[in-house]
């Protein structure tokens, strides 16, 4: 993974970031908001020094713990279907990279998110960038009990892909609120945008196919 220490941000990265942008909106992305936060955070801080030149492709990267940080589309795709307003409560199931959780920030979502890898949790604790979002809360835990101290949230956001539904994150999801989860076994998911209804119903809209790395029960203390 990329180096803690602080980086470079010139031109040169900018204007691929605006080439990114670019690519996102021919491939469909709508979101005058989730553009805006793409363009104006430096992916490549995120990546390991060697993938700099690349990092503004449109395609995922290994991190540590084997594990990715989403394609940008990937990542604009979701942001997109949550429909983040400023001030929304959201629940964000795998850190990683810490990417989602500084977009989200970045559109002024108040932004809650777990991560089950220690050595990633970590990662993210010894990252410079971390500053820039003070007000994001991190967690080390498993994803699928949720942070029922903080809920309910307007919105719940799943970066891995998951067996089936958590019912406890349903639980802990506001009446009238939204989950994105891509839904499906091995490294091909249905990507859900799950609406709790008033009466304790459930509107599942399958929103198309995606490839994740798997959610997995329990955490992985190993750093
Ligand atoms: N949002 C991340 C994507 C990371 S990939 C980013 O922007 O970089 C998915 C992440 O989900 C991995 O880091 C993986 O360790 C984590 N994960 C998988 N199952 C989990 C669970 N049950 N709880 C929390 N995190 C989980």
């Amino acid at each position: 993974m990329a180096s803690p220490t602080k980086r470079e941000d010139n031109y040169r990265h900018k204007k691929l970031r605006s080439d990114l942008v670019q690519t996102l909106r021919e491939k469909g992305i709508r979101d005058e908001k989730v553009l805006a936060a793409i363009e104006k955070i430096p992916r490549h801080f995120f990546l390991d020094d060697a993938f700099e030149r690349i990092a503004y492709e449109d395609r995922a990267f290994p991190i540590a713990s084997e594990q990715t940080i989403s394609q940008p589309y990937t990542v604009a795709f979701q942001t997109q279907l949550l429909d983040i307003q400023k001030y929304d409560r959201v629940l964000e199931i795998g850190t990683g990279s810490f990417y989602q959780s500084c977009v989200l920030a970045e559109m002024g979502a108040r932004t809650f998110t777990i991560e089950r890898q220690q050595e990633l949790y970590q990662w993210v604790e010894d990252f410079f960038f971390r500053s820039k979002y003070p007000s994001i809360k991190r967690f080390f835990g498993d994803g699928f009990a949720g942070l029922p101290t903080f809920a309910p949230f307007d919105k719940i956001l799943i970066t891995a892909g998951a067996p089936f539904i958590p019912p406890k994150l349903l639980e802990q999801l506001k009446v009238g609120g939204l989950m994105i989860i891509p839904v499906g076994a091995d490294g091909s998911q249905q990507m859900l945008r799950v609406t709790k209804l008033e009466d304790g119903k459930i509107l599942e809209e399958v929103m198309g196919q995606f490839s994740f790395v798997p959610m997995l029960e329990g955490t992985n203390q190993k750093a």
